[in-house]
């Protein structure tokens, strides 16, 4: 079993550019969710918020720029990467004027392996376990790749959702994970699952963890979740 897949939301009028785009996304390894507007990119985003959008400047009715905008403006999907797809250069130099807070721009014809280097790129900063990289936190290390976790060098032995677990808390350090948020994470919306399995995974994880010694590096913050370190 694999880590949760990151996933794309791809939002772009044109049906062949939108077909190309989630095509080549989906077969490097993304799930990908596909809008043809602007307000249903907005309405998919506040149903399960993706992990990357690609974003088309050109959409009917909200346009591209307003969807970005307004993502931005929102503390709950600020930190949401965005990649713009403009028609022109001299338009990506408006949304840079413009402010609008996108992490990235290209202008169309793009390559499409160009544009999937950039959206592994950005999701190298916000969701580092996602893409086949070696997370270390204090003497925990895991290896997204091989699915191989060390504590102070010694192997420990996880299930695969204690695994996806412990990538979630060590994609953010400190962060404070609700039990929604690591559900939707970890197990994803489509499941039912009842959030007081949460606590019986990570109690797992922490017995795994602790297994060879060591102080209990994860943290049960009193009604809002958990948290590493
Ligand atoms: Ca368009």
């Amino acid at each position: 079993m694999t880590q949760a897949l990151p996933s794309v939301l791809v939002v772009e009028d044109e049906p062949a550019q939108r077909e190309v785009l989630a095509y080549n996304l989906s077969v490097q390894g993304f799930r990908v969710r596909e809008a043809d507007n602007g307000e249903e990119a907005l309405l998919m985003v506040a149903e399960e918020a993706p992990d990357l959008i690609v974003l088309d400047w050109m959409l009917p009715n909200v346009s591209g720029i307003e969807v970005c905008r307004r993502l931005k403006a929102r503390a709950e999907t600020r930190g949401l990467p965005i990649i713009m797809l403009s028609a022109r250069s001299e338009e990506v130099d408006l949304v840079r004027g413009l402010e609008t807070g996108a992490d990235d721009y290209m202008v169309k014809p793009y390559s499409v392996a160009e544009l999937v280097a950039r959206v592994r790129s950005q999701l190298r900063r916000t969701r580092p376990g996602s893409q086949g990289e070696v997370l270390e936190f204090a003497d925990i290390s895991l290896d997204s790749t091989t699915h191989r976790v060390t504590r102070a060098g010694q192997p420990v032995k996880l299930g695969p959702t204690e695994f996806r677990l412990l990538a979630t808390f060590m994609e953010k350090p400190g962060r404070v994970f609700s039990r929604e948020l690591l559900l939707d994470r970890v197990w994803g919306r489509d499941i039912y699952v009842d959030t007081r399995t949460v606590d019986v995974h990570v109690g797992r994880l922490r017995k795994a963890l602790c297994a060879h010694g060591g102080d209990d590096p994860l943290r049960t913050v009193r009604g809002a979740g958990y948290a590493l370190g």
